[in-house]
């Protein structure tokens, strides 16, 4: 059984560290076109809520570059 999905909603960062892990560091605002859009995320949600995989952690990059109230606002369980 899964028991978590980690996701990077974005590599976009404004951090430079010199140690970065998801080489957000060379990451170009033009890539963000090829990132996936709100709707498929609700949709990777929902196929994990289906698949009753019990936690969801949102990484990135930084995360607070995105559009996260509108993904965070959407509901992660069925209750
Ligand atoms: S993604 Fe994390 S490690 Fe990489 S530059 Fe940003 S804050 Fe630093």
């Amino acid at each position: 059984m899964i028991k978590k999905i980690f996701f990077d909603i974005t590599k976009c960062c404004n951090a430079k560290c010199v140690y970065c892990f998801t080489d957000s560091v060379n990451y170009e605002k033009s890539f963000a076109k090829k990132e996936l859009e709100d709707s498929k995320i609700f949709k990777l949600i929902d196929e994990s809520k289906s698949l009753e995989i019990p936690s969801i952690s949102i990484g990135g990059g930084e995360p607070f570059l995105r559009d996260i109230p509108s993904i965070g606002n959407y509901p992660l369980s069925s209750q």
